[in-house]
């Protein structure tokens, strides 16, 4: 490809809107990025704007290409990456959507998760979706809207509404309504997906009482989604890529080959293990999920999320104002030797895998009079890193357990690839390390899901020949080696689960 044309990456995430122009080795040579007002209209509920997650998309777009001085005719493809599970639904013909956004965080369908889990539904929705039953995921979110909303389930069976996660509500307003479609990677998230079968499940469409007229086609990650509408560039771009935020960071993050894992450290974290072909059914409580799928096939993995990882960071600056900005954590951080007992659970949103308690509440244990703001934003940096083991056990548990690493030799936890914005503090990866006793690699391009994006964007187009055209641009910038004694991690690691224990409501 010649160096004057360019992939445009959309990456729609919970706190901001970004736009990146990368050139075809996978550079960025542009971008621009909005921040995203979180709306809280009570304890538990997290909503956005749709509308404005929209317009800021096509804002930094511009401004994008406005910033590398391209024009559209340079622009091979575009690539979108997004928050997952967040739920809009919209009328067809205005395009205006009924509702806020119900953000992923959104903890207001637990009672309706809790009534599938005590019918033993969940069973059935574990084996069809690879999910554990959660208000995290869409179907609920749904189905709150369609009972709640004036008019909403009338509409929707007269076929006047579409549903879509943010991927899709930006498809269809970049194709000006034109396209109304989904990747096997978001759908996966739904919670009405058969990943198995690949398609939307008709038996869960039921018991979520959601038509499926509401439901987007569904495409592999690299594929024809559509074209921008006239009048929002100066000519037409085809949408090429699309993928979740955590597969497009997967796949930003080169992790094709079955064992590869990815840590990725934002407002929560989330760790992906690529399983290759197949879909590991979880022991432990993680969820199985499409890591990709290209051609036809679909690459499995397994997944922990952590609802709270940075978003900790955000409350210690914005809620308690002990900090100014999170990169401060650092030096405050290393100014300690330890935290002396000092524990933060951050169970703001519940707990995520592998408890999956939503109505866990966080709590700061371990407290005495000599206890500062240096104790407790440590403690909140330690938390990630405390979660990141307990997802990396469980999954090490599981994937040992199948035939699929049998298979192909032993599976190694030797190197965590991670990225985000946590990603950036070294001390912080330094104790992970130490925490995980596991290597971790950082990359030079830590924006690996707008790279993702990219990547699977330039797929479709011919830019990258290959997922190994793809491998070979994959550059390691730091590599952090464990480095604590054994007592000490299983003296503070012991700890830690003492405390979770102490804020859990189920067994
Ligand atoms: P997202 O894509 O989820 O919006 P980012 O990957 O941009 O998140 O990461 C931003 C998060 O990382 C914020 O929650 C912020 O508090 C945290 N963060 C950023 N820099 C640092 C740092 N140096 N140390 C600790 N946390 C950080």
């Amino acid at each position: 490809m010649s160096k004057d044309h360019y992939i445009l990456a959309l990456d729609q995430g919970t706190t901001s809107s970004r736009a990146i122009l990368f050139d075809g080795d996978g550079v960025a040579r542009a971008s621009a990025q909005r921040e995203l007002p979180q709306i809280f209209p009570g304890p538990g509920l997290v909503e956005h704007d749709a509308r404005r997650i929209w317009r800021d998309t096509l804002a930094t777009a511009q401004a994008a290409l406005a910033d590398g001085g391209v024009g559209a005719g340079q622009i091979t493809g575009v690539g979108i990456a997004n928050q997952r599970e967040t739920t809009v639904i919209w009328r067809r013909d205005t395009s205006l959507p009924i509702h806020n956004a119900i953000v992923w965080q959104d903890r207001r369908t637990a009672a309706h998760c809790e009534r599938l889990r005590r019918s033993g539904d969940d069973q059935l929705i574990q084996a069809r979706t690879g999910l554990i039953v959660d208000p995290y995921f869409s179907a609920t979110k749904i189905a709150w809207l369609l009972d709640n909303i004036d008019g909403a389930r009338a509409a929707a069976e007269a076929g006047e509404l579409a549903f879509g996660t943010i991927d899709t509500w930006l498809l269809w307003n970049l194709t000006g309504g034109a396209s109304h479609a989904t990747d096997a990677t978001n759908a996966s998230r739904t919670m009405l997906f058969d990943i198995h079968r690949q398609c939307w499940d008709e038996e869960l469409c039921q018991l979520f009482n959601i038509p499926m007229n509401l439901l987007p086609a569904v495409y592999d990650c690299a594929a024809d989604f559509g074209h921008t509408a006239k009048d929002l560039f100066e000519s037409p771009i085809a949408i090429t890529g699309m993928a979740g935020d955590q597969q497009a960071a997967a796949i930003g993050q080169a992790c094709f080959a079955p064992g590869m894992i990815k840590s990725t450290y934002g407002t929560g974290c989330f760790v992906m293990l690529n399983t290759g072909a197949q879909a590991v059914t979880s022991q432990n409580r993680m969820l199985t999920t499409v890591a990709y799928r290209l051609g036809d096939q679909t690459t499995y993995a397994l997944e922990g999320s952590i609802f709270v990882a940075g978003a900790a960071l955000q409350w210690l600056r914005d809620g308690l104002q002990l900090i100014d900005a999170a990169p401060e954590s650092e030096a405050l951080a290393k100014s300690l030797d330890s935290t002396s007992g000092v524990i933060m659970v951050p169970a703001f949103t519940g707990l995520g895998a592998p408890y999956w308690d939503a109505e866990a509440k966080g709590a700061i244990l371990g407290l005495t009079r000599d206890s500062g703001i240096a104790q407790i934003v440590r403690a909140g940096l330690e938390a990630v890193c405390f979660q990141s083991r307990d997802l990396l056990l469980a999954m090490h548990a599981d994937a040992l357990s199948t035939t699929a690493f049998a298979d192909s030799g032993k599976l190694s936890l030797d190197v965590l690839r991670v990225d985000g914005g946590m990603a950036e503090n070294d001390w912080l990866m330094q104790f992970l390390s130490d925490i995980l006793d596991v290597a971790v690699d950082r990359p030079v391009t830590t924006e690996t899901t707008a790279l993702g994006a990219a990547y699977l964007a330039g797929l479709q187009t011919g830019v990258f020949a290959s997922l190994d055209a793809i491998t070979a641009q994959w550059r390691k910038q730091s590599s952090f080696v464990p480095n604590m004694a054994v007592e000490t991690r299983d003296r503070l690691y012991t700890a830690w689960q003492q405390a979770v224990a102490r804020v859990r409501t189920v067994p």
